[in-house]
């Protein structure tokens, strides 16, 4: 039988960095030179962004 003592080994490898972009990222748009945040996973910045939020209110309300 071993009589070596197990002993809790430390977590090996390298800690997880946050995921980065390196440089800084600028809007895919030709018309646009904002810069992305390096944490926005979006090539566009706000403005530019493809996706739209739909609109859900679309009815006119009636003034009184
Ligand atoms: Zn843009």
């Amino acid at each position: 039988m071993s009589s070596e003592i197990m002993k809790g080994n430390r977590v090996q490898g390298k800690l997880r960095a946050p995921k980065q972009t390196d440089g800084t990222r600028v809007c895919e748009d030709d018309t646009c030179e904002t810069v992305l945040s390096r944490y926005n996973k979006r090539s566009h910045c706000y403005a530019h962004t493809p996706t739209r939020f739909p609109r859900l209110r679309g009815r006119i309300v009636p003034e009184n």
